[in-house]
């Protein structure tokens, strides 16, 4: 019963263990950088629960840790596997003891088995908690390496501390898998929430709000000098006739389309948005308008020549596009905003599918 208590003792560490490892998951790092830091914080559990151990004979110790280490290897990815085993059987060793050999070999066994439950048998959808029991079920199984002890204790382990065992890791497994779960999970609907506030939902593009944070980024003074960024508006020409000429569907097509030319066309850090209907902004950062304009005119080229599926063997579009410098330490992005407009409005005056730049002028 020891066993049981001191494994279900190690609750309190799976707690804590889960809520690291969320906040591990929600930074900036890169997912082989996750995975590593993720096998130190098994590692360093497996490690903390050899720290209350129960002898179950002279040199021999059993404690929480192969499920601490099978469940970083199943949830972590193959260089958490990787670091956490390294980290608990150099620590096993180091105790000593007529376990010691058995006992790295077995939290290595652990690993290997968390990773191929993750493998061959994690589930593609959601982790639901007969698919966790599986997993202690698995982990468990590295208790084989009893058998590296002569074969009468090998024998008497089974017997006497097995089935505890077992139950233990099983329940362990359940309780540390659905806390990791429940991580995972709230960090992607937070994911999938964050991406709805700040995209468009036909398009993908940024939303009009992301443009705001985009450009109320670009004021911040911590921005050294006085930079120069470049704002286009665009309006697709005649689209009221395309929607009553090829229907609503096929409007929203062509949406699409010109949302994926922008896009090609666009540099990394181009802040594409769709303002709404079929209004577009692009905010180029650090973009002198030279360069800006070049881009521009093959997106205009692009839409001009890129056939939209439709009935009839489809038809063309093009856009009208506003340009304007945006120097956010002398002028509000609403100003700037409404300077591409009148520039648009003159494409448009001009016969649509063409751009026009409004000059930035200081007294105006
Ligand atoms: P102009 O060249 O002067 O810009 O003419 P226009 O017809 O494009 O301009 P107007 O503003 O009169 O019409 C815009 C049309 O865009 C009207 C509206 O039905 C259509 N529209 C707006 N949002 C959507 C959308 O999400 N899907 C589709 N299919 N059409 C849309
Ligand atoms: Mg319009
Ligand atoms: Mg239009």
């Amino acid at each position: 019963m020891n066993i049981a208590m001191s494994m279900l003792d190690s609750v309190g560490l799976m707690a804590l263990l889960s809520v690291i490892l969320g906040t591990l998951l929600r930074t900036g790092l890169s997912k082989f950088q996750k995975s590593v830091a993720a096998g130190f914080l098994f590692g360093g559990g497996a490690v903390l629960s050899m720290m209350s151990p129960i002898a179950i004979m002279p040199g021999i110790i059993v404690d929480g840790r192969s499920v601490m280490i099978g469940l970083g290897a199943a949830f972590g990815g193959i260089p958490a596997a990787i670091v956490s085993a390294a980290i608990a059987a150099s620590y096993r060793v180091y105790l000593g003891g007529l376990g010691a050999f058995p006992g790295a070999t077995g939290i290595i066994v652990a690993a290997i088995l968390g990773t191929i439950w993750s493998r061959y048998l994690r589930p593609k959808g959601r982790i639901k908690v007969y698919h966790l029991v599986v997993v202690g079920v698995i982990i468990s199984l590295q208790f084989a390496v009893a058998f590296l002890f002569p074969y009468e204790i090998a024998i008497k382990m089974i017997y006497d501390v097995y089935p505890i065992y077992f139950l233990a890791s099983v329940t362990s497994a359940v309780i540390l898998g659905t806390l990791i779960e429940r991580e995972r999970r709230l960090i992607s609907s937070g994911a999938s929430l964050k991406q709805a506030a700040e995209n468009d939902f036909l398009t993908g593009l940024a939303n009009r709000r992301s443009l705001q944070m985009a450009a109320s980024d670009t004021e911040n003074p911590a921005e050294s000098g006085s930079p120069r960024h470049t704002l286009v508006v665009l309006d697709l020409d005649h689209f009221k006739q395309i929607n009553d000429k090829w229907g609503h569907d096929a409007g929203d097509r062509a949406l699409v389309t010109f949302a994926d030319i922008m896009r090609q066309h666009s540099r990394a850090g181009d802040v594409v948005a769709r303002q709404g209907g079929e209004e577009f902004a692009i905010l180029m950062k650090n973009t002198s308008l030279p360069d800006a304009k070049n881009g521009m005119e093959r997106i205009l080229q692009a839409t001009r020549s890129t056939k939209i599926e439709g009935p009839a063997g489809g038809f063309h579009l093009t856009v009208s596009a506003g340009m304007v410098e945006y120097r956010p330490a002398e002028e509000s992005f609403s100003a700037a905003m409404s300077r591409a407009d009148v520039a648009l409005y003159n494409a448009k005056s001009a016969g649509r599918d063409q751009i026009k730049i409004a000059q930035y002028n200081k007294a105006a």
